[in-house]
């Protein structure tokens, strides 16, 4: 029995259907329904799901709103509950002139899911402002408070990914009131090398919220999911070799080796514009796939495929797809989708 269609609640906008969905309006709520047996998974704002069968389970939407602020001496403390929408949540900071988390602005979804991929953008992550998250185990119903070591942060990865039991209910958001801008990253440094007065943190989300309009789809006109895939991370030797070959590939040294840019070993491919049925590579960011209108989950699935094919035997690197991918069972792997969708 699948009945809950799920187009209008996920960003790229496939035809997938759940069996059931509730919608949590309150922490007190959520303490009555737990603990659960029955599958599960916690839909923020689905934009970074992609549903490639009917979900045989239960759909947990957080829909908890409400924010609360406090400081001390040094730092403005938000908590804010998990069903708030993320970028107005970064403006209302940006109007109350308080600084940290203007790069992330205009990034879809709801503050619930922030840590769960540590999201990032334009040389700033979640995990650098982030004070506490408080989270309910589904399985048990215990509340749990995860400090920021306990989160376990990293690129695009956390606790929460990894142990998918927990619902989100409230962030706790830490902000020094010594604010720096984080102008890092190309086009906000040359923004504000032509400024003649100080960037503030408005000022500072207005321009990235322009580069992302520039660059990126916007996911009501064309259905997407941002970044499809993660940026690759190679050994050093190996990236000795890729720059060798390829002397103009952006490379970015980190802890635990050198970063590559997903986008553009796409677009060295001539992939841009690539399209299977319905599915396609964005024709200006090679990173992005869209939803051309009627794609099924065997395009797009077979599309990444393609890129995944492609990239690993030009550049010997294998992309992992950032997006969650989730099939009639709950969460799943990239191959195991391939595999049920082409019968292989
Ligand atoms: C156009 C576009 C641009 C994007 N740009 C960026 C970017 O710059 N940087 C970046 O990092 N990401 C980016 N994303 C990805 C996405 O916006 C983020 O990952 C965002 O945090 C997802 O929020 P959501 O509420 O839509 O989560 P969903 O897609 O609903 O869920 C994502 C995951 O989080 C889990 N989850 C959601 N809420 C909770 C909760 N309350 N408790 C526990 N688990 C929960 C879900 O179960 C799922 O596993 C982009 C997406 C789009 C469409």
């Amino acid at each position: 029995m699948s009945s809950i269609p799920l187009q209008h609640l996920n960003t790229f906008q496939l035809n997938a259907h759940a069996n059931e969905l509730i919608a949590v309006t309150s922490v007190n709520q959520l303490e009555q329904l737990l603990p659960l047996t029955h599958p599960f998974l916690v839909l923020g704002g689905g934009s970074n799901m992609l549903f490639t069968e009917n979900y045989q389970g239960r759909i947990l939407a957080n829909n908890i709103a409400g924010i609360k602020q406090w400081e001390d001496d040094n730092s403005h403390y938000f908590q804010v509950a998990g069903g708030e929408n993320w970028h107005d949540f970064v403006m209302h900071c940006a109007e109350l002139n308080i600084g940290g988390l203007e790069n992330l602005a205009l990034i879809p979804g709801s503050v619930g899911a922030a840590p769960v991929q540590n999201i990032g953008a334009y040389g700033v992550e979640f995990s650098q402002v982030c004070h506490e998250v408080i989270g309910y185990d589904i399985h048990t119903g215990l509340r749990h408070i995860f400090t920021n070591n306990d989160c376990q942060f990293a690129y695009r990865e956390s606790v929460f990914k990894q142990q998918r039991h927990f619902f989100i209910t409230q962030v706790t958001f830490k902000l020094t009131k010594q604010w720096q801008p984080q102008l890092s990253y190309g086009e906000l440094k040359a923004w504000s090398a032509e400024l003649n007065e100080a960037p503030t943190s408005q000022s500072v989300a207005n321009k990235v919220i322009d580069v992302r309009n520039a660059k990126l789809p916007n996911p009501e006109i064309l259905p997407n999911v941002g970044s499809f895939f993660k940026n690759p991370v190679v050994t050093t030797q190996h990236a000795k070799q890729l720059q060798h070959d390829y002397d103009n590939m952006p490379q970015y040294i980190v802890a635990d080796g050198v970063k590559l840019a997903a986008g553009w070993l796409i677009d060295h491919l001539g992939l841009k514009g690539k399209s299977i049925g319905g599915a396609g590579v964005h024709t200006h960011q090679a990173l992005v796939l869209v939803n051309n209108g009627k794609a099924t989950s065997s395009d797009v699935i077979n599309l990444a495929h393609l890129i995944i094919e492609s990239v690993n035997q030009t550049f010997g690197v294998v992309l992992e797809p950032e997006v969650n991918l989730v099939d009639r069972d709950g969460y799943s792997k990239f191959e195991t989708c391939h595999k049920r969708l082409t019968n292989v």
